[in-house]
C-alpha cells in the first residue's frame, strides 16, 4: 500500500483522497518513508521539516473529514526548490551566503498552493542561485540522477526533477531562467513546464535574472503539471510583470488531448552536436504527430544560433544586480574576518559565494560597466528582440507548437563538465530561447538511451514542445496526446 502511494500521479492521489481510500497523512508518510530509505543516494532534499509537513497533512484530513476540502489538490504533497520562499523555513538557494536565512513570508505560489490545501514540504537541492545545468553548483550536496546515480540529474532544478522521478513526491515546483525546469525534467524522465513569462508570479522567488525567471511545475504526467499550473497562475499585485489574462482550465485541456494542426521542426535544433539517440527519439515523436494527421513543417529560427552568448550576457548582467543585495549586512552570513563596513561586503561575498556565482557576478558587472554596456548588454538585447521575432513569425505563419530536443545528450556523468564551462553552457542550447522570447515550453519523456559501459541502465530522453505566448492550454493538450500513446509517462525511476 505504502509503496503504491509513491508511484501514483497527482490526479490519482486526488481521486483516492476524495474517495476516502487514503489520507493526506498516509500519503505524506509514504513519501517521507521512501525519502528516508532512498534519498541517501539521490540527495534531492536539503531539508525537510517533518513536523510542519505532518501538521499541514493533518489539517487537510480534518478539512476533508468536515466535508470542506479546499480543492482537488487538498492533501497532495508538493515539494519546493530551495529558492521559493515559505514563511518560517530556511531559504538557502543552495548557497552558503543564505545558509541561515529563514524566510519571513510565503511566495505567492506557496500562498496559492496553501489556499488549495496542497501539503507543502521539503527544500529541494539546486545549483547555487539557480546558476547551472547539473546541480553540481550547490554548496551543500550533489544530487544524482535516479535512473543512474553516477550521473547528474540536470539543473538547476535538479532536486525538483530527481525527487519526482524517484517517487519522493508526486510533484514539485522549480524555476526556469534558461531551462532549469525543462532540462532536469528531460534528464530524469518526468514532465516539466516553464510557463509564459508573467503567467506565474515571481513574488517570493529569489531572483536570478528577473526578465527570464519563471516558476513552474514538475510532475510525472502532463495532466499533473496542468493541475498545478492552474493553481499557481494568475495576476499578483506583488509582481508587476505578472499577467492579468484569465487562468484557463489547463487540466481540462490536458485531458482533452487536442492535437496541434501544424508542428514546426526548426532546422537549427537538429544540427551539429546532437546525440544520435536523442535525435532519433525526438524525430520519432515528430513522426508520431505526422501519423496522427498533423502537418510537420520544417522551419528556421535563424537567430537562435546567437542565443547562448545573448543569454549569458543578459542573465549575468541581471544576476550581478540582483545578487548585490547579499551584502553581509541584510539576510546573509557575515564574515567574521571583516574589520570595517567595506570589508564586511567584500569578505562576506568572497567567503560565502561559490565560484560559479562569483564568475557570473564579475561577468555581469563587466558587461554593464561604462564603455562596455552598448557593446555587450545592448547588443544582447538586440539579439533577444530578433529571437523573439523569429518565433513570432513561425507562429504567425501557422505553426502551433515547435518540437525539438531538450538537451543535446542524455544526462552526463557527475564531474564530466565541471572543468569545461563552455561545454556546460552549450548544453543549454535548446532551452534558453524560450526564456529570451518569454514563451511557454515543456519537457516530456520520449524514450530512453542506453547508458554506455554495459551497465544496463537506461537514460531518459526529453522532448521539448514550445507554444505561443499564453498558449499553455494547447501546449499541454498536444503533450498529453503524445503521452497517452507512449509508455514513458508516470514512471518512477529505479534509483540505481
Ligand atoms: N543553465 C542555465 C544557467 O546556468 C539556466 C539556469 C536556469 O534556468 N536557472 O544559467
Amino acid at each position: 500500500m505504502s509503496a503504491d502511494l509513491t508511484t501514483i500521479s497527482v490526479a490519482e492521489a486526488s481521486r483516492r483522497l476524495a474517495a476516502g481510500e487514503t489520507s493526506a497523512v498516509a500519503l505524506l508518510r509514504a513519501h517521507l518513508d521512501k525519502i528516508a530509505s532512498g534519498d541517501a543516494s539521490i540527495r534531492a532534499f536539503l531539508a525537510i521539516d517533518e513536523a510542519d509537513a505532518l501538521a499541514r497533512a493533518a489539517a487537510s484530513d480534518a478539512r476533508r473529514a468536515a466535508g470542506r476540502p479546499l480543492s482537488a489538490l487538498d492533501g497532495v504533497p508538493v515539494a519546493l526548490k530551495d529558492n521559493i520562499a515559505v514563511r518560517g523555513q530556511r531559504l538557502s538557494c543552495a548557497s552558503k551566503i543564505l545558509e541561515n536565512f529563514v524566510s519571513p513570508y510565503d511566495a505567492t505560489v506557496v500562498a496559492k498552493l496553501d489556499a488549495a490545501g496542497a501539503v507543502i514540504f521539503g527544500r529541494l537541492n539546486m545549483d547555487e542561485f539557480a546558476m547551472g545545468s547539473s546541480c553540481e553548483n550547490s554548496a551543500f550536496a550533489k544530487t544524482t540522477n535516479p535512473w543512474d546515480t553516477s550521473r547528474i540529474p540536470g539543473g538547476s532544478s535538479g532536486g525538483s526533477a530527481a525527487s519526482v522521478a524517484a517517487g519522493f513526491t508526486p510533484a514539485a515546483l522549480g524555476s526556469d531562467t534558461g531551462g532549469s525546469i525543462r532540462q532536469p525534467a528531460g534528464h530524469c524522465g518526468v514532465v516539466g513546464l516553464k510557463p509564459t513569462y508573467g503567467r506565474v508570479s515571481r513574488y517570493g522567488l529569489a531572483a536570478y535574472a528577473s526578465s527570464l525567471d519563471q516558476i513552474g511545475p514538475v510532475a510525472r504526467t502532463v495532466e499533473d503539471c496542468a493541475l498545478l499550473l492552474e493553481v499557481i497562475s494568475g495576476r499578483d499585485a506583488h509582481d508587476g510583470t505578472s499577467l492579468s489574462n484569465p487562468v484557463e482550465a489547463y487540466a481540462d485541456a490536458a485531458r482533452a488531448k487536442v492535437l496541434p494542426k501544424v508542428v514546426g521542426l526548426p532546422a537549427e535544433y537538429f544540427a551539429e552536436g546532437l546525440d544520435p539517440a536523442v535525435r532519433d527519439a525526438v524525430l520519432a515523436a515528430a513522426d508520431w504527430y505526422r501519423a496522427q494527421g498533423c502537418e510537420i513543417r520544417h522551419i528556421s529560427l535563424p537567430t537562435v544560433a546567437h542565443a547562448i552568448p545573448a543569454y549569458y550576457i543578459i542573465a549575468t548582467a541581471e544576476a550581478s544586480s540582483n545578487l548585490s543585495r547579499y551584502d553581509g549586512i541584510r539576510y546573509t552570513r557575515r564574515s567574521e574576518r571583516a574589520t570595517d563596513a567595506v570589508d564586511v561586503f567584500a569578505k562576506s561575498r568572497g567567503e560565502f559565494f561559490g565560484p560559479e556565482v562569483k564568475k557570473r557576478v564579475i561577468l555581469g558587472s563587466f558587461t554593464l560597466s561604462a564603455g562596455f554596456y552598448d557593446a555587450y548588454y545592448g547588443r544582447a538585447q538586440k539579439v533577444r528582440t530578433l529571437i523573439r521575432e523569429d518565433f513570432r513569425k513561425a507562429f504567425a505563419d501557422g505553426v502551433d507548437v515547435i518540437l525539438s530536443p531538450i538537451a543535446p545528450t542524455p544526462a552526463f556523468k557527475l564531474g564530466e563538465k565541471t572543468s569545461d564551462p563552455l561545454s556546460m553552457y552549450l548544453s543549454d542550447l535548446y532551452t534558453i530561447s524560450a526564456n529570451l522570447a518569454g514563451l511557454p515550453a515543456l519537457s516530456l519523456p520520449c524514450g530512453f538511451a542506453d547508458a554506455n559501459g554495459g551497465s544496463g541502465k537506461k537514460l531518459p530522453i526529453g522532448l521539448q514542445l514550445t507554444g505561443r505566448p499564453l498558449g499553455e492550454a494547447p501546449l499541454l493538450a498536444a503533450a498529453a496526446a503524445y503521452e497517452a500513446a507512449h509508455p514513458y509517462a508516470g514512471q518512477v525511476a529505479p534509483l540505481v
